[in-house]
């Protein structure tokens, strides 16, 4: 269903699946996370590939590259107003929710929080094989602190974080 509805819209808007796959990585991502490297871990694919992409992004106007302003080596990627309208209309964090509400309805026998339990824990075991990073939510991470006024820090680069950082996923996360 996924695969259907995200090839209709890549045909609409003439992308690559790995494209729209890069895109999407970079509207969940952190502002430590938002790296051509970063893109690459998390896709799993060439250098080569992903800055080809990139600059397909680039060029069609869904994303802007901006240098790291204390270091010029860094070059940060953020969507555009164009690339957040085409996430908000092919996310497929959507479609998901649904399917998952369909088939952890109560008259399967179901039970949606053991299922998704198992299946996080499944992820995990494969992530930890494979020796993959975990991406996981910032808020989730064993580096994130919560201060005595409730704001955030990352315990790892001592920076604070806002409710917005704590939503996205991260590429030093750690569980
Ligand atoms: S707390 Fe963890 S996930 Fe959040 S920014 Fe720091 S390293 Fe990344």
């Amino acid at each position: 269903m996924i695969r259907n509805e995200t090839r209709a819209c890549l045909v609409e808007h003439g992308l690559q699946p790995v494209q729209l796959e890069a895109l999407y990585y970079l509207s969940m991502c952190n502002r430590f996370s938002d790296t051509p490297k970063a893109v690459t871990e998390y896709l799993g694919l060439t250098k080569g590939t992903v800055s080809q992409s990139l600059k397909v992004l680039e060029s069609k106007g869904y994303v802007n590259k901006t240098l790291d302003p204390s270091d010029k080596r860094i070059t940060h990627i953020a969507l555009t107003a164009q690339g957040k309208a085409l996430i908000a209309k092919t996310q497929p964090s959507q479609l998901l929710k649904n399917v998952w509400a369909k088939a952890t309805l109560n008259q399967n026998g179901l039970d949606g929080d053991v299922l998704q339990q198992q299946l996080e824990s499944l992820l995990l075991t494969l992530q930890q094989q494979n020796q993959c990073k975990s991406f996981g939510v910032c808020k989730t991470c064993k580096h994130n602190q919560t201060l005595t006024d409730g704001t955030h820090l990352c315990g790892l680069t001592q920076l604070a974080l806002s409710e917005t950082d704590i939503q996205k996923i991260c590429i030093e996360h750690s569980k």
